[in-house]
């Protein structure tokens, strides 16, 4: 197989085996009167015999650095190494996205679907799944996994792949970057190859990136303002409303701009902030709850609004489990 100049010597029947579109080139390339590489299956394809060997050169139109990947997958030394890629540590974005790239295009659905899977994983539909995950840290998105540019790899795979609950988490990481820098530089590879955003989504982002945020700053008032004037534990001395007004008018004013600054719409880790704990420490717990709750509520609320920001339908999005 030759990719960009790069020569991969490869055993025929793997390809085969894990892609009908190689079976069928390669199959055909076996027959007696093979002369030309017409009609396949993609037809930027190119097929010729080795005048010595008599053996196929694939000549295929994809990164050496994506094949590299693949193949290193599909040859791995067990039967699991080949298609688990959480068998895989130290996985990087580049090959998920090697993973589902080529898997897409030659049909190899265990690699495209074990990419997939493990895109949806970060870039999920699930907001539980986005709580826990390393998703939710401030600055920081997912440092150990993926860098903010990959969003932009991320978000071109789902329009190709059709595998749209992948988009909003991945256009809001985009909208974190530079809006011109998703079209000029992009997401830069290994190799020195780019990758920009497609137009369409390009377009959501700028017209998204305003209202997000307008959000941040809105869902700050709209926790406050689900919460009662009074509450009875100031009969027992304890001053909930007026930590909640310490934190409404002092703490969460001071976290906006920084929130602001990465587009944050469910206010980051704010309840995790010290000064945040020490207003609700003080509160009785049962009006430190109504104020999680309402926190809660907001952030699920932005949740189920996030694909609309962005313009896309999404089925099934923003079905929260209900609390028992
Ligand atoms: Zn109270």
């Amino acid at each position: 197989m030759v990719a960009e100049n790069v020569e991969f010597q490869v055993y025929k029947g793997i390809l085969m085996h894990h892609s009908p579109v190689f079976k069928k080139i390669l199959s055909r390339a076996s027959t007696p009167n093979f002369a030309s590489s017409a009609s396949f299956p993609i037809p930027e394809v190119l097929v010729e015999l080795d005048v010595l060997s008599g053996l196929p050169i694939v000549t295929v139109q994809d990164a050496a650095r994506d094949w590299r990947y693949a193949l290193r997958a599909l040859m791995g030394d067990t039967i699991a190494s080949r298609v688990t890629v959480c068998e895989m540590p130290k996985i990087t974005s580049e090959q998920v996205f090697a993973f589902i790239r080529l898997g897409h295009k030659y049909q190899m659905e265990s690699l495209r679907r074990t990419g997939l899977d493990y895109l949806k994983h970060y870039f999920t539909s699930d907001f539980g799944c986005y709580l826990s995950c390393h998703v939710y840290t401030n600055g920081d998105l997912m440092r150990d996994r993926f860098g903010n540019h990959d969003a932009i790899g991320v978000a071109n795979l789902a329009r190709l792949t059709g595998e749209l609950s992948l988009l909003p988490t991945a256009l809001l990481l985009c909208c974190r970057l530079d809006l011109r820098d998703l079209r000029e530089h992009g997401l830069l590879y290994s190799d020195g190859q780019k990758e920009v955003l497609n137009k369409e989504d390009w377009l959501h982002c700028c017209q998204a990136a305003p209202e997000i945020v307008r959000t941040v700053a809105s869902t700050a008032w709209e926790i406050f303002k689900t919460l009662p004037g009074e509450c009875e534990h100031v009969f027992e001395g304890i001053g909930c409303m007026a930590e909640i007004s310490n934190l409404r008018d002092s703490v969460v004013p001071k976290l906006i701009e920084s929130l602001t600054r990465t587009m944050d719409p469910f206010l980051g880790r704010v309840d995790k902030q010290d000064d945040w704990k020490d207003a609700t420490e003080n509160m009785a717990p049962r009006c430190r709850q109504r104020l999680s709750e309402a926190l809660r509520r907001r952030r699920e609320a932005v949740w189920e609004m996030l694909p609309s920001l962005f313009n896309i339908e999404i089925e099934d999005w923003g079905l929260v489990e209900p609390i028992v």
